[in-house]
């Protein structure tokens, strides 16, 4: 009976994912088509179509290859990394982004522990959440990337000075296409979620008391059981 549940749970979730997708690319198909009609016609202000165009085709675009990754099956390559150095590639990768806004990606660490994970995965976390971080803010101030050890757990946090998470939504935050953002895809937590869980670690997300959020995972530590540390 369980695996039962489990499995018309998961079609559940496949076809919602399924209804959303099928509605979230319907609506620039039918804008584009709109456009084609229009030019057809010929139409004037063609420049300005040409532009919506393309930012329609850009949004089904990045649907389409943020759900490929979704529906990618997760490869188990999993080796022992250290955080700090994934977090400095993340920095580098998202550090022309950031000062293109006047924002600061500080990275902090009191620790030099590794996570049993897969590195690519994990890393695309870290992007995920410096990217919102980015996005959540208008325009200079820091992003702080840090890692903490606590009680035989690693604790990775990214702090920002933005939005802060909507308040009448907070409950809908990783549900697919849900997105604040004109421009945003829905997916990115989603993905995130979905790659946290499969590594065992939590994912807490809160406003600050001062200004921004702050999203926090808690990762059982690599060498828990081996007891081999370096
Ligand atoms: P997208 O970035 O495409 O909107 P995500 O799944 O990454 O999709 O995020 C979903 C929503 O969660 C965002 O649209 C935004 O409302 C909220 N959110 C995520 N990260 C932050 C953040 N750091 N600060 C404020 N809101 C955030
Ligand atoms: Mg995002």
């Amino acid at each position: 009976l369980d695996d039962l549940m489990i499995r018309s749970e998961k079609m559940n979730v496949a076809g919602q994912l399924a209804a959303s997708l099928a509605h979230e690319i319907r609506n620039p198909l039918t804008s584009l088509k709109g456009f084609l009609q229009l030019l057809q016609a010929g139409a004037q202000h063609k420049e300005e179509y040409f532009n919506v165009m393309i930012e329609e085709v850009d949004k089904i675009e990045s649907i389409t290859s943020e759900l490929l990754f979704i529906s990618k099956p997760l490869t188990d390559n999993r080796s022992k990394e250290k955080v700090t150095k994934m977090m400095q590639d993340v920095e580098l990768l998202l550090q022309s982004q950031a000062t293109q806004k006047d924002i600061q990606i500080q990275l902090q660490s009191s620790t030099e522990a590794s996570i049993l994970c897969d590195r690519s995965q994990i890393k695309q976390v870290l992007i995920n959440l410096v990217k919102n971080a980015i996005e959540a803010m208008e325009q200079s101030g820091k992003i702080i990337v840090e890692a903490e050890e606590i009680e035989h757990k690693v604790k990775l946090s990214v702090i920002d000075e933005g939005c802060g998470l909507p308040e009448d939504a907070v409950h809908r935050l990783g549900e697919p296409f849900f997105t604040t953002k004109s421009s945003g895809t829905g997916l990115g937590l989603l993905i995130t979620k979905k790659i946290l869980s499969n590594h065992d670690a939590d994912l807490h997300m809160y406003n600050n008391v001062s200004k921004g959020s702050t999203f926090e995972i808690i990762f059982p530590k690599a060498d828990d059981e081996a007891g081999i540390d370096e």
